[in-house]
């Protein structure tokens, strides 16, 4: 019963409400590279330039050309089976996942497994384009943003869905999400850094609230420290053997 993994699924077993916070790491055993990890794009200080909302109005089409190279990427991705055992354990309770990333894989892996939880983009899709000028905006992979198309109702430039540094979060979101943390019992930290806020700032509104903290990650984090209980692994690994313990 000392296992942390045995103590989290003691929490988990009970249909609790549970807000899973999600980041880049759960999504690395699909071969998309995380920013701050082992091998994190943050390494290279181009990358932080390529995600600000400032480069889009001074060298839009190299930033394009690095999202466009990440949108016809996404066609390849499979959920690796930390996403689809998340899905699973959604099933257990009343589970809210806030994800930071920009892929579908949980999407891919509600539809594998036949469940779809709520989930949020934290921080958009890259599978969406929307209108810089007036917000218009839609799924649409085919288009090539590096050709700099421009919006059909306004004439404003296209860009991807996601959301750059220097810009707010989709209010939606982030509020269905705040919602989550505070009535949760339980609240799932797996594969962030914990190092973006507001995104990092809902595993401390849950703890504020007096829910138990569950982190999944292989090293350890600016949100280790409130952890209750900490799980140094892989997604990957770690949440399908969590799943098996409840589901
Ligand atoms: P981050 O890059 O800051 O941190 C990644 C974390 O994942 C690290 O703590 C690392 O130790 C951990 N990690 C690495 N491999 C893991 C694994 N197999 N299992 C579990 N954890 C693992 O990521 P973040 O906190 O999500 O912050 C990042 C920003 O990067 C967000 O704005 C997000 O939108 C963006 N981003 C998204 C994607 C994506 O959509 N897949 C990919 C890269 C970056
Ligand atoms: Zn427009």
């Amino acid at each position: 019963m000392n296992e942390p993994i045995e103590r989290a699924a003691a929490e988990l077993a009970d249909e609790p409400s549970v807000l899973v916070c999600a980041g880049s790491g759960l999504s690395a055993e699909s071969g998309v590279p995380t920013f701050r990890g082992d091998d994190g794009m943050f390494r290279d200080p181009d990358i932080a330039r390529l995600t600000h909302v400032q480069t889009f109005a001074s060298d839009r089409k190299e930033m394009m050309r690095w999202y466009q190279e990440r949108r016809e990427k996404l066609d390849t991705l499979q959920p690796n089976p930390g996403h689809l055992a998340l899905i699973e354990l959604c099933r257990t309770g009343d589970y809210t996942i806030a994800t930071q990333n920009v892929d579908h894989l949980l999407e891919a892996a509600a539809d594998e497994v036949g469940y779809r939880p709520p989930i949020h983009h934290l921080h958009g899709s890259l599978l969406v384009v929307r209108c810089h000028k007036c917000g218009n905006a839609f799924e649409d992979l085919s288009l090539d943003l590096v050709k700099l198309p421009t919006c059909e109702r306004c004439g404003g430039p296209l860009r991807p869905g996601v959301v750059w540094f220097g810009e707010s979060l989709p209010a939606d979101a982030l509020q269905k999400s705040a919602e989550a943390a505070e009535r949760a019992d339980v609240c799932i930290v797996v594969g962030t850094s914990g190092l973006v806020h507001p995104a990092a700032s809902l595993p401390q509104i849950a703890d504020q609230r007096g829910a138990t903290l569950i982190e999944i990650n292989p090293n350890p984090t600016e949100l280790s420290d409130i952890c209750d209980i900490v799980i140094r692994g892989k997604s990957g690994e770690v949440l399908p053997a969590l799943a098996e313990k409840i589901v």
